[in-house]
């Protein structure tokens, strides 16, 4: 059975990247009807940020990913967090201690700097030099009791092959690896030596992470190795980089799951990004479900190139998700963007209305707030530009008086269907194109040059807010408040 794991430290909030490794994991693992384990690698206690693994779970179960094994839901092959895992790391490591696979270093932090800074006069690499690899017996006792590392005798010659499932065989010589450490002087397991025993011990069958660990590969290989474990299959994603193909950073929009959500970005159309950063639909249909892209994942079809993120593409997304999903679920989500924007849809129109009207109009849940609030508030000003070019005409002002006085009677029968005529019959009589009307109105009604149909938005809000706000606005103009 295919079990594959994500396996995040908990040092901060979860990053696009992240995200994009578990739901490449949680693909893979639902459409072989395998397990998705969630593993918190938490050993380095110094980089640990307090909050993060529940930060991280919220992020991962708010795109939809959840797993089958997990620190919190627990599972046949717990404990989950690493640091309670304590306990069989040691116990590995005291075999390949008396196996003669791993020695102890005495090498201080000094000494260790000191070899660096040689190597790197000389021109060449650093790298540990293997000075305690061959220590005599004699030397040993001398040292005893001294703080000390466990290193891995790495075989002086030769290759580790990593048989990468999307990049192919790539090729480590022996000769680049230094005996790398498996735990510090307290103990603690490194990250390449917890990761290889843990992939080993959870049964996992494909490690699917980011690039940047395909150097660990080989590490984690020759730990196996060591230790007799049969070894996982590998599968590298390639990198998410910024247009400028440099590292991906604040300034290039969101990077974590949290500040996407804040932005007003869905989870849904959040999810179906991630997913083409790196794989391509094989029918070239970009919107997808989670469940059709379970059915349609493979790491065939994952790209060997950096994939580079688009902040318009993600907001296009949005806004197909905005348009498509249900009026409901637009709406739940609507929620903290509607109080963030003042706006308070109890005494209005019907919110579904409103959303259904605008949501074609915005990419992201904040602008569609932005624009449902004259919706539930009359404008508290007029767009300068559009005052400027729409209530500048003489007449502007008994033209709206005129209008409201001419739709009154529609009051009981309030349709843009009505409304459409009567501002047909108004522009003839007047001898003006429709047009002419209907920008002012709009500006007197919403306080904006652009937005929803006149019509429609109109029978939406309802006569008594129309009128009003007609007349109000006839009125500004007449005081020379606006306009002018
Ligand atoms: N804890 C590592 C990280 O967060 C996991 C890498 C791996 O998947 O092995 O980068």
């Amino acid at each position: 059975m295919v079990r594959v794991r994500y396996a995040p430290s908990p040092t901060g909030a979860l990053h696009i990247g992240g995200a994009r490794t578990a739901l490449f994991n949680f693909l893979f693992a639902r459409h072989h009807r395998g397990r998705f384990v969630l593993r918190v690698e938490d050993t380095d206690q110094t980089r640990l940020v307090p909050g993060s693994e529940a930060a991280m779970m919220a992020g991962l179960k708010s795109l939809g990913l959840t797993w089958d094994e997990g620190p919190d839901v627990g599972g046949d092959f717990g404990p989950y967090r690493q640091s309670e895992r304590l306990s069989l790391y040691r116990r590995y490591l005291e075999q390949l201690e008396a196996e003669g696979k791993a020695y102890r270093c005495y090498c201080t932090p000094e000494e260790l700097q000191a070899e660096r800074e040689r190597q790197r006069a000389q021109g060449l690499p650093p790298r540990y030099s293997g000075r305690c690899r061959h220590l005599s017996a004699t030397e040993r006792a001398a040292r005893a009791g001294r703080p000390s590392v466990l290193r891995l005798k790495v075989p002086e010659g030769g290759t580790t092959v990593v048989d990468d499932l999307i990049r192919g065989p790539v090729r480590f010589e022996h000769a680049v690896l230094d005996d790398f450490v498996l735990c510090k002087t307290d103990g603690t397991p490194v990250y390449n030596f917890a990761a290889a025993v843990d992939d080993h011990a959870m049964a996992i069958t494909h490690v699917i992470r980011g690039e940047e660990h395909l150097s660990n590969t080989p590490k984690q290989i020759l730990v196996a190795e060591a230790l007799g474990f049969a070894l996982p299959q590998y599968a590298h994603v390639p990198m998410i980089l910024a247009p400028d193909r440099s590292k991906l950073s604040k300034r290039h929009g969101a990077t974590s799951v949290e500040e996407y959500r804040a932005q007003g970005i869905l989870p849904e159309a959040l999810v179906n990004y991630l997913l083409l950063l790196g794989w391509s639909p094989p029918d070239g249909n970009e919107l997808m479900s989670l469940e059709q892209a379970v059915a349609a994942f493979d790491l065939q079809r994952v790209q060997h190139t950096a994939a580079i993120y688009d902040q318009k593409k993600l907001e296009w997304m949005n806004a197909q998700y905005l348009r498509r999903l249900s009026l409901e679920r637009v709406i739940e989500a609507l929620g903290p963007f509607l109080a963030a924007a003042g706006v308070d849809p109890g005494g209005g129109p019907p919110l579904a209305a409103a959303v259904a009207l605008t949501r074609e109009r915005a990419r992201t849940l904040a602008e569609l707030a932005d624009q449902l609030t004259f919706f539930y508030r009359a404008p508290e000003r007029y767009d300068l530009e559009g005052a400027a070019k729409y209530f500048r005409h003489p007449d502007t002002a008994e033209r709206l008086e005129a209008l409201a006085e001419r739709l009154q009677p529609l009051a009981a029968a309030w349709t843009a269907l009505a409304l459409g005529e009567a501002f047909e019959e108004l522009a003839r009589e007047w001898g003006v194109k429709r047009a002419e009307i209907i920008h002012p109105v709009r500006l007197a009604v919403t306080g904006r040059t652009v937005g929803p149909g006149l019509f429609e938005l109109m029978e939406v809000l309802g006569p008594g807010a129309c009128l009003d706000r007609i007349r109000r606005a006839a009125q500004a103009i007449r005081q020379g408040v606006v306009g002018r």
